[in-house]
């Protein structure tokens, strides 16, 4: 390898931003509600509604809306398959409205600066689907779905061991996690006040911790972004 290729791998090393999607550039509550708000139009109960929501996701499976479909169909046989096909219609045509206002702002701005990933956790399908009509999709180098909670296998496929990046979450044990595998990578956890961690007090190692991606600017621009790098790597 030349040295000017070498060069080249470091800089893009240097530049790698990995995004969580649920609570990090989605409002996942907001979409849950309209998703309830759908179904309940087409005659589907509350009640069903909430207790497919729970039978969609067990025996250590993701989310899926399809079964969830499947699912209703199944408790309310009345209802016909072809309004719940155009429930799921009119969710996809509003996914854009549940993207936090910051999300694509930030990453039409630093698209040009950074390579920018998402691994996100959940059922492979229902996933790619969400993050493909959420519109945010095309600011991103590539999408990984992990299946499990442990995002350290994707993230694998972005960098290696020792490699530096910079990663967000809404999960303080995720980025925990990650950061026992990856040792330069710098977490950040992102906190909207939303999402089963919002309450979470940082107990773990986590580099910094944000509410918007304006603060999450910032840090990138930051003095103090640098020279924390530059003191990781002198202790390394
Ligand atoms: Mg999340």
């Amino acid at each position: 390898m030349i040295f000017r290729e070498k060069l080249d791998k470091v800089k893009k090393a240097m530049n790698k931003i990995i995004f969580d999607f649920d609570y990090t550039l989605l409002n996942a509550k907001k979409y849950r509600e309209s998703l309830g708000r759908i179904f309940f139009k087409t005659g589907v109960s509350r009640k069903n509604f909430e207790k497919t929501l729970i039978q969609a996701r067990e025996e250590g499976l993701f989310y899926s809306l399809k079964r969830q479909i499947s699912l209703i169909k199944k408790v309310q046989p009345e209802i016909k398959i072809e309004s719940l096909k155009k429930a799921w219609k009119e969710i996809d045509g509003e996914m854009k409205k549940f993207v936090y206002a910051d999300s694509e702002e930030f990453l039409k701005k630093i698209g040009k600066k950074y390579n920018t990933f998402i691994v996100s956790c959940g059922n492979e399908k229902t996933q790619k689907h969400k993050i493909y009509q959420s519109g945010l999709s095309k600011y991103f180098k590539k999408i990984f779905i992990a299946k499990t909670e442990e995002k350290s296998i994707s993230i694998r496929k972005i960098i290696k061991r020792s490699e530096e990046a910079i990663f967000i979450d809404d999960n303080p044990f995720i980025l925990m996690a990650a950061k026992k595998s990856f040792p330069n990578l710098i977490a950040v956890r992102i906190n909207r006040g939303q999402g089963r961690y919002s309450k979470d007090k940082n107990k773990y190692p986590i580099d910094f911790t944000i509410k918007n991606f304006k603060e999450l600017e910032k840090i990138l621009n930051n003095e103090n972004f640098k020279n924390r790098k530059e003191k990781s790597s002198r202790n390394h």
